[in-house]
């Protein structure tokens, strides 16, 4: 998948994500990334969220929306997808054997991003500067 968030000059946000999907999947599969709440969400008052990764699990716990609503209640947007990967460790059996990664943004310009296992990592163009971030992760 690749996602994106954006930040413009006015404050309002901006998402979108595209994917191939998985390797092999089985025909007429749909995953999270055309699902708006799963794959990708934006609430233009409170900030967007973007998931990349085994989609079944981004889909069972509605995991961009629920960063987006965790930033509504008051988590800054590492604290809210932090949260959500741990919902799915929670939720989730075998969580262990799959890749889930999040970005967020949040109205503010902050950003998050966090991962279940290492190698999340995302390139954040801000104040004139490019860079490639490497995500923290869960699985440590
Ligand atoms: N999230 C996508 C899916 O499950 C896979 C990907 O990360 O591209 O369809």
């Amino acid at each position: 998948t690749i996602g994106m968030l954006a930040l413009d000059q006015k404050g309002d946000i901006s998402g979108a994500c595209t994917t191939s999907g998985l390797a092999y999947k089985m025909h007429g599969r749909v995953g999270d990334s055309p699902i708006i709440g799963a794959g990708m969400y934006c609430d233009n008052e409170i900030g967007g969220a973007v998931a990349t990764g085994m989609g079944e699990l981004v889909m069972k716990t509605l995991g961009s929306f629920l960063v987006v609503e965790l930033m509504n209640q008051g988590l800054s947007p590492q604290k809210a997808v932090e949260e959500a990967i741990a919902r799915i460790v929670k939720k989730i059996p075998g969580y262990q054997d799959f890749q889930i990664g999040y970005l967020a943004i949040n109205k503010a310009g902050e950003v998050g991003a966090y991962s279940l296992h290492k190698g999340f990592n995302y390139a954040l163009y801000a104040n004139d500067n490019n860079q490639l971030i490497d995500s923290d992760y869960y699985l440590k």
